[in-house]
């Protein structure tokens, strides 16, 4: 993390007073919903393969429930904190009131890295932190789905230990679960998906045309590489994308679908075999004279420095939170637009809201439906928020995005009172 940076609580904080001066909500709820509702610590002991035990902090914060049951991912890594794991379940509060989805926000987490482990450790991790946090979670009160180092497999895990407790199978108790289990077709692509329809409005917005456009994508994983294969399928020529190990850049245009094979796989990018691409740094990968640059990693990637000698005509976040603040105010100075976090990526939680409605319903929609319907909604969002960007002349797109979400959240809490 840049030294510059404010914490990421007080970031986002940031972000909603911004976003208040357009959005005027009452002052009073408004304080209210700046503070997360509760967050849990839990300890995570597991025993290691080597018969060894191990103890991993684990946490789970619910940050606004005004608009319905909390939701909002599960993420194992080193990085995570409580603090950590608290902004991103207040994003996620304000990224499901922003898309219209009946949903409060929340956030999970365990400290770890999971490369150390073996399958069944994480087997046990996920089981004995599903544990932990069981009392919190449930289909009416919390809902869990992936993100950063977890995936169907650890949902499905998590869906049959909270079954386990309750004694029959409850599908709806997660998101992002395998197919074979009440997962929805299209979950998996859903947020890389999500970040080439926003891509694309852009341009449409801009007058340009997404055709033969220039891509950089920093991050390769489940997201980045969605996107890349996406947005290569609509004309862009995907020329850079990074992991945590290298870059690799073609100003030709890359091997998208061999390289998502390839990182799918577990494959790390400095040991692609493929096609010969220059070896690029995380940062100079930012940096590119590109037409559009997506971070797609790790928090505030995009500093200040970065945002001064950034090329691209404009910033897609598909990451959480991948702008500082500091560096958010130089990239409206110069005119650079950012889609925010909470509008490009919110595919994942769309196709998770429309998983949980087929799971409730106990129906299955077909992959044509679950497309058609996020691309419904993320089209509809988009435009809600370039009208309150253009109509309320409001200076960047994350604040118009804020202001609409904060005064839906708003509209809820005043409606609902305060208890008791
Ligand atoms: P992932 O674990 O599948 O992939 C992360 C990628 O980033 C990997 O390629 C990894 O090598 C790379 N990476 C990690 N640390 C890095 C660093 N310091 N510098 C450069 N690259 C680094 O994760 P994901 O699910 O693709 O999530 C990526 C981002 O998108 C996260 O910020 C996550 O919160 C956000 N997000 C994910 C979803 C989802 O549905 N998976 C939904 C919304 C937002």
């Amino acid at each position: 993390m840049a030294s510059e940076e404010p914490s990421p609580i007080e970031n986002m904080r940031t972000q909603m007073d911004r976003a208040q001066e357009y959005a005027g909500v009452d002052q009073n709820v408004f304080e209210r919903m700046k503070h997360p509702e509760r967050t849990l610590e839990v300890s995570v002991p597991i025993l290691l393969d080597d018969g060894e035990e191990r103890v991993f902090r684990g946490y789970r914060c619910q940050f606004d429930g005004g608009r319905g049951p909390y939701k909002g991912g599960v993420r194992y890594h080193p990085s995570v904190t409580m603090e950590e794991v608290t902004a991103l379940a207040g994003w996620m509060s304000w990224k499901n009131a922003l898309v219209d989805l009946p949903y409060g926000g929340a956030k999970g987490g365990i400290a770890v890295e999971t490369k150390e482990l073996s399958r069944d450790e994480t087997k046990r991790l996920t089981r004995r932190y599903t544990e932990g946090i069981r009392r919190m979670i449930g289909p009416q009160t919390d809902i869990p789905a992936p993100d950063m180092n977890t995936n169907p497999q650890t949902m499905a895990w998590m869906m049959d230990t909270y079954s386990v407790y309750e004694g029959h199978t409850v599908p709806q108790v997660v998101t992002g679960k395998p197919v074979e289990i009440g997962g929805t077709p299209g979950r998996v692509e859903a947020t890389g998906r999500g970040v080439g329809i926003v891509t694309e409005q852009l341009f449409e917005h801009l007058d340009n045309s997404i055709d033969g456009a220039t891509v950089a994508i920093q991050g390769f994983g489940n997201v980045g590489a969605w996107a890349a294969r996406l947005l290569a399928q609509a004309g862009a020529k995907v020329v850079a994308v990074s992991d945590i190990t290298t870059g690799l850049y073609d100003p030709d245009g890359l091997d998208v679908i061999g390289l998502a094979e390839y990182a799918g796989e577990g494959g790390a990018l400095a040991d692609y075999g493929g096609p010969q691409a220059e070896a690029i740094g995380n940062e100079a990968l930012l940096t590119l004279d590109v037409d559009v640059v997506i971070p797609a990693a790790v928090a505030n990637v995009i500093t200040t420095e970065i945002a001064e000698d950034l090329q691209a005509n404009v910033v897609v976040e598909a990451a959480n939170g991948p702008t500082t603040t500091a560096a958010d105010d130089v990239l409206i100075e110069r005119d650079v637009p950012v889609v925010p976090d909470i509008l490009a990526n919110t595919g994942g939680v769309i196709v998770s809201y429309l998983e949980w409605v087929q799971n409730t319903q106990e129906y299955a929609w077909t992959l044509e439906e679950v497309n058609a319907e996020l691309e419904r909604r993320l089209v509809g969002t988009f435009d809600e928020v370039i009208g309150a960007y253009t109509d309320r002349e409001i200076p960047d797109l994350r604040t118009a995005a804020f202001s609409i979400a904060i005064d839906r959240c708003a509209r809820a809490h005043s409606y609902r009172g305060l208890f008791p």
